[in-house]
């Protein structure tokens, strides 16, 4: 067997309850544990096995399937055997998520912050955002459920900010029947691309007055009562898929996560478990030798695991937040489900390295939106939670969190295009007053008209374009060439 070739090994996968520890089997959809209703993780019980080779066999397995010409292996399930290894090449979905480049910052973005840094732009997957990369997992375990258990229908639904019901959407609508998916958004509080996008893979679309939160809490009472798949993460196979982003990260980075520093918007907090979760299980099979830091970056606009990390260690107590208006709308949730996840990686991650290497930064919505504004400006492509994480470092650096010789790396958690109303407000100084947000004027950028509307009038095509010309030349004060 070579090592580009689907693999061969299997494991056995279990729900873990993160609150009594409770284990269920992995053939049927479960979101909350029935004993006491926390959270789940999935666990390999055959990961042992995996450690039978050392760390050098397995960075020598992932490194050789990049050049892998098997589709299920292109994208995410590179990293098969560390995400659902029960699932079989017939059922892995593949839709051009993950292996996301790194961009170096620009080097006048680079100087200006004083610190090496890059962005993982995630907003280049299918659906312009890292959701894909949980969706290709959660879909790609759908479909061996179905196989399964025969179905020949299931319903996905799920609550969103906006990129979870265009991933979810789009992976439905490319699998199809027996899969049809419904997704449930807050009126009015995601940005018109995003809602774009479900309605163009064709699922239904409901809105409900209100903010993520309540929708979350519908999705949950009808996950408990009704049979749908519930394609929020909860779901804790979106969770593995979205481990994806630790392992290209470490594999991007030669393995060698020294001095590296990543920095994370926190919503629902599925996407920094997930990240968290990948970098331990590297640790654990010794294809790296040792953690990254993880910085969770959250505004103070809906900020409640930052809250509850600044408390001292004694004081702290778990408390939602009432959110306010946030660019960072794809984050903006004050009762994130996954918290109790991030609080047992945290643990880990400080277990396994020290306190330094999980820490919450709070930034207000000025610093995300100038920061989104000016790495753009330097040819990034980041959404407002992209800025988030910048104004994050920017933030760590001035706390005397980051040391001289660490390198930081960027989560670009969707593409700028899904965010253009944000930067609009912020060209145009129309920022509604609850964002708090006062652009620098001068940033703006706006269309400059080069001739009047009437001037095509009576002018054939050349007439026309020598007009046009003369006007840009003198517009850009060109100089006429001399020879
Ligand atoms: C969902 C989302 C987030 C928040 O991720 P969580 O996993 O909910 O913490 C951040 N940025 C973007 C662009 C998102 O779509
Ligand atoms: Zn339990």
């Amino acid at each position: 067997m070579h090592a580009t070739d689907f693999p061969s090994y299997r494991g056995r996968m279990e729900y873990v309850c993160l609150g009594c520890g409770a284990r269920y089997p992995h053939d049927s959809l479960l979101y909350a544990c029935p004993e006491c209703g926390e959270v789940f993780l999935l666990e390999n019980l055959d990961f042992a096995r995996l450690g039978e080779h050392d760390g050098a066999y397995w960075r020598g397995v992932f490194d050789a399937r990049a050049a892998s010409r098997v589709t299920a292996l292109r994208g995410i399930f590179r990293y098969y055997e560390l995400l659902a290894p029960m699932l079989e090449e017939q059922d892995i979905v593949y839709l051009g998520e993950g292996i996301t480049p790194i961009v170096e910052a620009a080097p006048a973005l680079r100087d200006s912050v004083g610190l090496p840094f890059a962005y993982k732009n995630d907003g280049q997957n299918p659906s312009a955002s890292f959701k894909d990369r949980g969706m290709a997992c959660a879909f790609s375990y759908l479909k061996w459920l179905c196989r399964r258990h025969r179905w020949d229908e299931a319903l996905t639904i799920c609550a969103s900010t906006g990129d979870t019901s265009a991933a979810a959407a789009l992976y439905a609508a490319y699998v199809g029947p027996p899969l049809k998916s419904a997704v449930l958004l807050p009126k009015g509080k995601v940005t018109p691309q995003q809602l774009s996008q479900p309605l163009g893979s064709g699922a239904t679309v409901l809105e409900l007055p209100g903010v993520f939160d309540d929708c979350m809490k519908v999705v949950e009472h009808l996950a408990e009562r009704y049979n749908v798949a519930l394609l929020n993460s909860k779901n804790s196979w979106r969770i593995l898929g979205q481990e994806s982003w630790a392992y290209e990260t470490a594999q991007w980075h030669g393995w060698d996560m020294a001095g590296l520093c990543v920095f994370v918007p926190i919503g629902n907090a599925g996407n920094i478990t997930a990240i968290m979760s990948g970098f331990l299980k590297l640790l654990d099979l010794g294809v790296i030798t040792a953690l990254p830091r993880v910085f969770g970056v959250q505004s103070e606009h809906a900020d409640p695991v930052y809250r509850y990390y600044a408390a001292p260690v004694s004081e702290r107590r778990w408390k939602p937040v009432a959110v306010q208006a946030s660019v960072a709308q794809a984050a903006m949730i004050g009762n994130p489900v996954s918290f109790p996840r991030v609080k047992t990686l945290a643990e880990r991650f400080i277990r396994r390295a020290d306190e330094r290497a999980f820490q919450v930064i709070q930034v207000t919505e000025q610093q995300t939106m100038d920061a989104m504004i000016q790495a753009n400006r330097h040819g990034h492509i980041a959404c407002t939670q992209g800025g988030e994480c910048l104004a994050g470092l920017v933030k760590a650096k001035a706390l005397g969190l980051i040391d001289s010789h660490e390198h930081a790396l960027l989560d670009a958690t969707a593409h700028s295009l899904k965010f253009a109303g944000f930067q609009d407000m912020y060209f145009t100084d129309s920022f509604p007053p609850e964002y708090g947000v006062k652009p620098d004027k001068n940033l703006a950028n706006s269309p400059q008209e080069l001739l009047p509307e009437d001037a095509r009038a009576g002018k054939s095509d050349a007439e026309y374009a020598e007009a046009a010309a003369t006007a840009l030349a003198k517009r850009l004060n060109l100089k006429a060439r001399t020879s």
